[in-house]
């Protein structure tokens, strides 16, 4: 772990990252990337021990509310969060100050601080976004080796749903050769409709390779999946944006069954129905 003292907590879209790093293992990781300056040290958790104090100053001094995001970095319930708590401390600082909450994450742990989401989408709104990438559960664990299978992750779905909380689901990366088929489509949104949840993205159904992450997802493939990286190198090459033969099928799939359920679809459908307060929630009342 390595302390830091952040100068700034959001940034003009209101997104917040209190940790920097991560320790879930996904092989496929963007945050990986070069560009992040964080290859060689991304399992060594960079955590800003001003993070509470520094959203409190900086809400106190809003005059109109909106949704606080986090988790698009770095998930906030990394394993050192039971420890630290500060992902909590930063929720309820939202919740005091009434303003709303959006957080990605794979982790279960976020059903610690269920209570506290629940009152933020009573008085704000709170969205939990989770990733479900692979329906079959070993496959999962070797994809994501450090937290919450898919499974899980539905159960948890289910229980913010309870709970009366909306969720959103990203199904994304999806891996070309490795992931990219109808079943598994099929069977993660079968879990989305079973959990009732409100949106769906997919970003086109694939994931992205570059300097740093690149590197680090061939070696994992060497190690679990020998033979596919000289398919990956053949087949796409230097290419950032990388997606399977199937990727429009299989958006065209998730699309529909999203119709048929109910389900918002889209990357624009789903961050306005994150990031919109109701009109009657957006101007901060004094007496909250
Ligand atoms: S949870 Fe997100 S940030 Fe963490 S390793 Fe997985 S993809 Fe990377």
């Amino acid at each position: 772990m390595r302390k830091v003292t952040a100068k700034s907590i959001l940034s003009s879209e209101n997104n917040m990252n209190i940790y920097r790093g991560c320790t879930h293992g996904c092989i496929y990781c963007d945050s990986r990337s070069e560009c992040y300056g964080m290859t060689d040290t991304f399992e060594d958790i960079e955590v800003k021990v001003n993070a509470v104090a520094l959203l409190d100053r900086t809400l106190s001094k809003r005059r109109k509310r909106a949704v606080i995001k986090t988790g698009s970095m770095t998930d906030p319930y990394i394993p050192l969060e039971k420890e630290l708590r500060h992902m909590k401390q930063c929720l309820e600082v939202i919740e005091r100050h009434g303003f709303g909450a959006s957080v990605i994450t794979k982790s279960d742990l976020v059903l610690r601080d269920i209570d506290l989401l629940q009152k933020i989408n009573r008085k704000a709104k709170c969205v939990v976004q989770m990733t479900l990438t692979t329906f079959d559960e070993d496959l999962c664990k070797k994809l994501e080796p450090k937290v919450a299978t898919t499974r899980r992750r539905f159960e948890v779905l289910k229980e913010l749903q309870k709970a009366g909380i909306p969720t959103v689901v990203w199904i994304t990366p999806i891996l070309p050769f490795i992931n990219d088929s109808t079943e598994n489509i099929e069977g993660i949104l079968s879990y989305c409709i079973d959990a009732k949840v409100r949106g769906l993205l997919t970003f086109g159904i694939g994931m992205t390779l570059r300097q740093g992450n690149r590197e680090y997802f061939y070696s994992k493939l060497d190690e679990l999946f020998p033979g596919l990286k000289r398919e990956y190198i053949r087949t796409f090459g230097l290419s950032y944006i990388v997606r399977s033969p199937n990727s429009e099928r299989l958006d065209r799939h998730a699309r529909r069954l999203c119709e048929e359920n109910g389900i918002i679809f889209g990357t624009k459908e789903v961050f306005d129905f994150v990031s919109e307060l109701g009109p009657e929630n957006s101007q901060l009342c004094l007496w909250a």
